[in-house]
């Protein structure tokens, strides 16, 4: 049977336009994301992220280095949207999250990108660092939608969510791809600036699988519904990767789907943070996958 993403029911029943309506009122005392900084965003007034009340999107295009089941035979429709709201000091997106490379996008230039990426074949659509664009990005699915958009939505964040925008986002998103960084408040407060970061990722990966559960793909391998992680491991334990890894065993999945990522490399301001800056070694990354096979994970690395 033909995949019909959860969203399209969501419109047809009138819940999407009730969705679209509280999460615009989220941005009039910004707290779409842990930060809360409570600036009025629709009045122009920017807080930690540097978004503004107008989509910013730096790229679209079929992405062919996401994980297999994402990429298939035709790549992921991915879009890069402008400004993050984690903002490491190793960023490896710097001129995009951090110095806001963009062009300001309006829900229809987005719904008819989105149908671009459809046209040409892409399996999904993936929305890179969308956290403080939520609204706008749900915002543009109606008219995609009645302009045919089929295609599982994939949110690909950092893991650094308001519960209850994530709580919003149930039968919009299909796919949720958190990148989680840390389980170490020293480390999130130090490169992120985000002391709570451990507690908010522990909170918001049970949410998303509550809502999602594993990643679950077609008969050609290609992902439709469900959670997967990314895990990027650090120099000298700064990601806590056993932590995390132990975590997502033991209080989500052991059949959770775990990209454990190597391709950790120095940029921004990591070279102002001797933990941080050289890449990892080769020693560093094995001990990772052992300690994930060593509490029975077994998809994705
Ligand atoms: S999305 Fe941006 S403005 Fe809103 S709370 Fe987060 S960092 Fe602040």
């Amino acid at each position: 049977m033909a995949f019909i993403p959860s969203y399209v029911r969501l419109f047809e029943e009138g819940e999407l336009s009730q969705r679209i309506k509280v999460l615009r009122e989220f941005l009039k005392e910004c707290q779409l994301c842990p930060r809360e900084c409570q600036v009025n965003r629709l009045k122009g007034e920017v807080g930690y992220c540097g978004a503004g009340s107008e989509l910013m999107v730096s790229s679209a295009f079929p992405h062919f280095g996401e994980e297999p089941p994402l990429v298939g035979f035709h790549g992921s429709g991915t879009l890069f949207l402008t400004y993050c709201n984690l903002r490491c000091v190793f960023c490896q997106n710097y001129d995009i999250s951090h110095l806001g490379k963009g062009e300001h996008t309006t829900p229809s230039d987005l719904a008819r990108a989105m149908l671009r990426l459809q046209e040409i074949g892409c399996h999904n659509i993936n929305f890179v660092t969308p956290t403080h664009f939520a609204p706008q990005i749900v915002a543009s699915l109606p008219e995609a939608i009645e302009n045919g958009l089929r295609l599982p939505i994939v949110y690909n964040c950092s893991g650094y969510e308001s519960i209850e925008v994530i709580r919003l986002l149930e039968g919009v998103v299909d796919i949720y791809m958190p990148d989680v960084k840390y389980m170490d408040e020293r480390f999130s407060r130090r490169f992120s600036n985000a002391p709570d970061y451990p507690e908010v990722i522990r909170k918001v990966l049970k949410e998303m699988h509550r809502q999602v559960g594993d990643l679950v793909t077609n008969s050609l391998g290609i992902a439709e519904r469900g959670l997967l992680i990314r895990h990027l491991v650090m120099p000298g334990g700064v990601a806590s990767s056993e932590a995390v890894l132990k975590f997502i065993a033991e209080e989500i999945s052991v059949h959770s789907y775990v990209n454990i990522m190597d391709q950790y490399r120095p940029e921004y301001r990591a070279y102002e943070h001797s933990e941080i800056d050289r890449r990892i070694t080769h020693q560093e990354y094995r001990e990772a996958i052992q300690i994930a096979k060593s509490l029975h994970l077994h998809r994705g690395f």
